[in-house]
């Protein structure tokens, strides 16, 4: 009852605050280069953890008196306990003994804490609540508002963040449009936005399936096979069963030395859910009778570094916040999630030891030997700056670690970034009114013990809570506050907010200067970028521009993309997300792609058996017609047909120059179509990848293609 008084009043606050704040608007907007932080606020980098308690005591208070209800998660009621100070002094001793090592741009990571999740602190030196500094200028500025009614899991850093940025949060949402929407889970948690920005792409859940994320980076280890290397060989079950129990067969009986050991995931799988280890593809797990289910099987990374003897894995944060241009961030802190048992290699005896092989916290966490530390550098979750620090202290290259991480993520968008256009335009289409997107990730990555990155997965949702499940007395669980994903998390999500901010029109894409020289001259360095554009007052962004800023470096893997942009235009603008046969055969003729040897008949052929084949392997699909994956295919076959003894991938980029061509020629002649930009408001800078010359081109080559069987190419 009262919780239902307390909704009714917040509502009818929030109304009148509409009514107030329309009427203020119009006379109060800012210039839209004013910076949107009141000017009453200043930011402090985090110093320590014990400061961190005493905020998150003061914090319980006051949100309970400014959310007027209990927290709520999973339906429990989640009372705060507060940790022993002495916990947190302990750690942070620990933490501030260890001597700094200073490394360009790592320097703060590598103190063992991070200064890049800074705190609001209000302005020192105030006079009847007014900032001598700023006076009644500040209090004119428009506060960016935020719906939160749909954010879940990620509400409490979300709260956290807009506190500190002195934003408007709207806890039940908003009669009229907010800047940002923030949601959960998809793109469609809140149906029919129609301006701001939501936190979530659409088409990113469906993407980073297991299944698709395998695809999409199979397509890239077609044409790049080096460069994608960092991706652990896999199958696509049920419809590459066969292929992988022939292969794994080949192998074994070539060399009967060789163990490999292979770990099933089940595609739509997450927290370890369902996974497991096999050594030969008999082991599959088939209920008799019934469809092997759809999963991926892959190459199990057998020896993984360790730290205390133990098998860790990396979450990082990266915010794609526009597709177009393509703008990648990554979070300079992430957290290591550790096993809680001893690694060894796998043996038969030891398969099924969960609690060795897989670092999933949610599966550890229920080991006896799970440890909670306030400490960012001991316990079972860790920051990555500690693991960092341990790294350097004996005498690993990190910055080259760094570099190499930096790379696979860009990759991996890369890979992501064709489709990721077919879904948002199918959603959005050109001349709809719809929000633009933003979306933050979590790279799962390995470290093999010779230190190489492996990408695991990617998380569309990747958890943002900043309390962990405590069983304080037997059989009962409290959420408590866990410093280590505060430090982590809350810096995230405000600094995406930062980066989002409509307010903050100045651009903070940084030129691409990266220089034209291979990966190996990524440099880790903060530079001024993070902070170009932002307010002098706080601190630099934990989120670190590598794209466009490494522009010159991976350009030349965009080729897919250039396909697909060539399947958008004849998809045209129904929010469709597949190929009809007629615009198929549009798309050849106006390509100028038949002839006589290559007749309308033939082209007919193509598009039937890839797009029936295609369709066989997207059960769930409702859509008919040829999806981008099945057109990327024709096109790879269409290269290989005409350019022979080439490598595929230059087979692919000749076709792309006689393709383009063609149809520069016609847009000439033709009306523009209507384009919509999938990009925010503050960027303007158009990275559509254009020339293309690999400094690899020429390594390897690839097999010859097969019109009916899908091109595997497994490294
Ligand atoms: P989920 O989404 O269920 O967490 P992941 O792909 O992240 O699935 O796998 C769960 C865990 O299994 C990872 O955190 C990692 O510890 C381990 N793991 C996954 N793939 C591999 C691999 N190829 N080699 C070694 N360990 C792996």
């Amino acid at each position: 009852m009262s919780d239902h008084y307390e909704r009714v009043k917040i509502e009818l606050q929030q109304m009148k605050e509409v009514e107030n704040e329309a009427a203020a608007d119009e006379e109060q907007l800012p210039p839209a280069s004013v910076s949107p932080i009141p000017a009453d606020v200043s930011f402090t980098a985090r110093r320590d953890l014990s400061k961190s308690s005493i905020n998150g005591r003061s914090r319980s208070k006051s949100r309970s008196k400014a959310d007027g209800r209990e927290r709520q998660v999973n339906g429990k009621q989640l009372p705060y306990l507060t940790p022993q100070k002495s916990d947190y002094s302990q750690g942070q001793s620990r933490v501030s003994d260890e001597p700094n090592l200073h490394i360009k741009g790592t320097a703060k990571l590598l103190k063992g804490k991070t200064a890049a999740n800074g705190h609001v602190e209000s302005c020192q030196r105030q006079t009847d609540g007014k900032c001598e500094h700023h006076g009644k200028e500040a209090k004119k500025r428009r506060a960016v508002t935020v719906d939160t009614s749909k954010a879940k899991t990620s509400l409490e850093a979300l709260k956290m963040s807009i506190r500190q940025l002195k934003w408007k949060e709207f806890p039940m949402g908003r009669r009229t449009a907010c800047d940002i929407y923030w949601h959960g889970v998809s793109f469609h948690d809140n149906e029919n936005i129609i301006s701001g920005q939501v936190n979530k792409f659409p088409g990113m859940i469906e993407m980073l399936r297991k299944i698709n994320l395998s695809r999409a980076v199979r397509t890239m280890q077609e044409l790049f096979p080096e460069e994608y290397n960092f991706y652990p060989r896999s199958w696509i079950l049920p419809e590459e069963y066969q292929l992988f129990s022939t292969q794994i067969r080949l192998l074994k009986d070539n060399d009967s030395t060789l163990k490999p050991t292979f770990i099933v995931k089940p595609d739509s799988g997450s927290q370890g859910d369902g996974i497991y280890l096999i050594r030969d593809p008999a082991d599959l797990r088939v209920i008799s009778g019934s469809p092997i289910k759809q999963s991926v099987v892959q190459e199990y990374i057998q020896k993984p570094l360790l730290i205390d003897k133990l098998k860790f894995d990396i979450r990082l944060y990266v915010l794609v916040r526009s597709l177009e241009p393509l703008e990648i961030y990554i979070a300079k802190e992430g957290l290591s999630r550790f096993c809680t048992e001893p690694y060894q290699e796998p043996s038969q005896k030891n398969l099924s030891h969960v609690f060795m092989h897989l670092t999933n916290y949610s599966l550890n966490v229920h080991s006896g030997n799970f440890v909670h530390s306030d400490s960012c550098s001991t316990g079972s979750k860790r920051t990555f700056s500690s693991v960092l620090y341990r790294l350097a202290s004996k005498g690993v290259d990190i910055k080259k670690v760094w570099s190499d991480i930096i790379a696979l993520v860009i990759k991996t968008v890369i890979a992501l970034e064709p489709e990721l256009k077919v879904y948002y335009q199918a959603d959005i289409p050109p001349g709809k009114p719809g929000p633009t997107c933003f979306q933050i990730l979590g790279f799962d990555i390995l470290l093999m013990k010779n230190l190489k990155p492996v990408l695991l997965e990617v998380n569309a949702n990747p958890s943002m809570r900043i309390e962990h499940e405590q069983e304080v007395s037997p059989g009962v669980f409290e959420y408590v506050p866990s410093p280590v994903d505060e430090e982590v998390k809350v810096g995230v999500i405000r600094d995406t907010l930062r980066l989002m901010d409509p307010t903050q029109r100045k651009q903070h894409v940084t030129s691409s200067t990266g220089g034209g020289s291979p990966e190996a001259a990524i440099v880790v360095e903060t530079g001024s970028d993070e902070k170009e554009g932002l307010a002098d007052s706080l601190p630099s962004l934990c989120l670190k521009q590598v794209f466009p800023k490494y522009t010159k470096q991976f350009n030349y893997l965009r080729v897919v993309e250039r396909i697909a942009t060539i399947f958008l235009r004849f998809l045209g603008v129904k929010g469709t997300m597949r190929l009809g046969p007629t615009s198929f055969r549009t798309f050849i003729r106006n390509c100028k792609l038949s002839n006589s040897s290559f007749s309308m008949a033939s082209v007919d052929i193509l598009y039937i058996d890839i797009t029936r084949r295609w369709a066989g392997m997207l059960p769930d699909s409702r859509e008919a017609g040829m999806c981008l994956q099945a057109f990327i295919e024709a096109f790879f076959y269409l290269a290989a047909r005409r350019f022979k003894a080439l490598l595929l991938r230059e087979q692919v980029l000749l076709l792309l120059e006689v393709c383009e061509g063609a149809l520069e020629g016609q847009s000439h002649s033709e009306k523009p179509r209507p384009h919509r930009s999938h990009t925010n408001p503050a960027s303007s800078q158009s990275s559509a990848p254009t020339t293309f010359s690999s400094p690899a081109l020429t390594r390897r080559r690839h097999r010859p293609m097969q019109l009916s069987a899908k091109a595997n190419t497994e490294n």
